[in-house]
Parts: C-alpha cells; structure tokens; sequence
C-alpha cells in the first residue's frame, strides 16, 4: 500500500512524496532505523539504500512489487548513500543489475564487518556491549549475504531512469568518509542518506565541517522535499536545522578547545538549546569527538571509543526500552 503525499504521516511503509518519488520511513529513526527511497520513471526503478535487516528489505520489496510489478533485474538499481550497513543490510533482496556508491563509501563496506557481528566488537560488560547484544536480537539477518556495489564513482554522477535524469552527488566526508545524495531535479526532490536526521540527533563520524558543507550543497539544490536518512521527511528548513545543530557543536568544540577545556568537559557543559528535546542528544558526545579531533588534525574517533559515552548516556534509549514490550531501538 503507498500512503499519499501527506509530510506528516511518518509511518513506516512507502510514502508517494513528488510525482515520481517515495520514501520508505521507519519510525521512530533511532539505532538500527533507516528510511529508504525510491524513484520510479518508466520500466525503470532506483532504491536509495535498503534498509538495516532482512525483514525490513523484505517487506519494502514485497511492497515495491506490489505497487510497480516484478521487473528483471536490469531494470532496478540501488544506489548506497554510504557505507553504515542500516543502508546496505538489504542489498541482495532487491536482485538489482547495478548497485552504486562512492568510490570512499566501497572502500569502508569492505572492511565493514558482517551486522551480526555487532556483539563481538564491544566489550560485553558495559552499555554499550548490552545495546549491542539489543540491536542483535532485534534485528533480524537471517540469509543475510554481503552484496556490494558493482559500480562507484567520485564527485558525481548522472543516471538516466526512464526519461528523467537522478544525480547522485559525492557529499564525503560527512556523516561517513564517502556520503553521496541522490538528487531528481525533475520533481525538486532530494535524498540526503544519513547527512539529515530530522528532528533526531545526527551523528558524525568523518567530518563536522563537512557536515555542514553537505548542508549547504543540499540547500543550494534548493529542493522542495528533502527525504532524510533518519526521521520524518522534510524540506529545506529541515537541513538548516542539522546544519546550524552542527554549527553549534562547532562552535562550542572551538571555544572549548581555545579555553584549554578537555573533551569531557565540553560535553558535559554544552547547552543544546532547541536540540535538546531531539531524541539520541548524547549523540553530542560523538560529535564533539570528531570536532575536537578535526580541529587537531587527528582521525575521527572510531565508534568504539565513542558510543560508550554515548549509549550510556542515551536517554531515549532507556524511556524506549523501559515503556517498549519488544520495540526495535
Ligand atoms: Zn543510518
């Protein structure tokens, strides 16, 4: 069933946004809860991404079967915005002809361990070993098998679907090392991967300048919907709001770091202003991380020094799981 164009009902299921083009949303975005897109034009159909587990890419299939028929695989395409594996668990359940990434986002999918493998990368007796063996038997990889991409590119590229034109924009690093946003001009539609969140707290893990560069490349596309990785669909109020959230992070990193201020203390002193209501805020954390480490000329942290702090002190996690009788966060 397709709901239509209607920004307001975030329910999970396919979403008719623009002539076009659907959002595939699942609520409420937290860990693990990725949006999907597709593009429909003639024979031909695009997927942006394709979701974190089998019974999620499965029953998106079912429901893109449903609505446009079963096609030969030459016929459907998935671009992977990036390489977290929210957006490419479901690769091998779309019999896609050609798959398509960034160049940087490919490189990170082949050293990307299996997704149930999540419980052995953290260290068993803390938060964030407990919300790993969560996230394991929520979600399910049953048959799971690694498919990557055939085909990458670097800066950006055009397909043509049916008569129009998709341009897939390289926006890494970002969210990731190699982020890209797919863009149909034809219906002022962008699809941002994991650069927006709406109203939920982004998390970068390569680049807060970039993320704010990413931003402003969206803006300028000047879209009229914005479909984000995480959250509700959106336009581009949408993506000023992660952009100025990024900025304040910045901001706070820069003056902190000039006062000498360790990364602990920045953290626990930030004030979040109207970010702090936005599920996952310790997500901060991350954040200012990777700041602190961009200003210094360091690697971004890698998750694991990281998401101890941060699902510690993830509150949101708690309320969910403490009213949720078996939810997916
Ligand atoms: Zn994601």
């Amino acid at each position: 069933m397709v709901n239509h164009i209607d920004r307001t009902n975030y329910t999970e299921g396919l979403h008719r946004v623009a002539d076009h083009c659907y959002a595939w949303l699942e609520p409420p975005g937290g860990w693990g809860l990725s949006n999907s897109g597709v593009v429909r034009a003639g024979d031909e159909v695009l997927v942006i991404d394709t979701q974190n587990d089998m019974r999620m890419a499965r029953a998106m299939r079912a429901a893109l079967d449903q609505c446009f028929g079963s096609r030969d695989p030459a016929h459907t395409t998935i671009v992977n915005t990036h390489h977290d594996l929210d957006h490419w668990t479901g690769n091998g359940v779309f019999d896609a002809g050609r798959i398509i990434a960034t160049d940087a986002a490919v490189k990170e999918m082949r050293s990307t361990p299996d997704p149930d493998s999540l419980p052995d990368l953290v260290e068993p007796d803390t938060a964030a070993g407990a919300w790993a063996r969560g996230q394991a038997e929520t979600f399910d990889f049953t048959a799971w098998t690694r498919v990557e991409p055939n085909e990458s590119f670097a800066g950006s590229r055009t397909i043509s679907l049916g008569d129009i034109a998709v341009h897939l924009v390289e926006v890494g690093p970002a969210h990731t090392p190699g982020d890209a946003i797919v863009h149909v001009p034809h219906d002022g539609v962008v699809f941002a991967g994991d650069i927006i969140f709406h109203r939920t707290t982004p998390i970068s893990w390569a680049s807060i300048s970039g993320q704010i560069q990413a931003c402003e490349t969206i803006l300028a596309l000047a879209p009229d919907v914005v479909v984000p990785g995480h959250g509700s669909v959106t336009d581009q109020e949408g993506v000023r709001e992660v952009r100025d959230y990024f900025s304040l992070v910045q901001d706070h990193a820069r003056r902190s770091q000039a006062a000498g201020i360790p990364l602990e203390a920045a953290y626990q002193d930030i004030d979040l202003g109207p970010y702090r209501n936005w599920a996952h805020a310790s997500r901060v954390y991350a954040n200012l991380a990777c700041a602190y480490a961009e200003a210094e000329g360091r690697p971004s942290p890698k998750p694991t020094e990281v998401m101890e702090q941060v699902i510690a002190d993830d509150h949101a996690l708690t309320r969910h799981s403490e009213q949720s009788t078996g939810g997916r966060q």
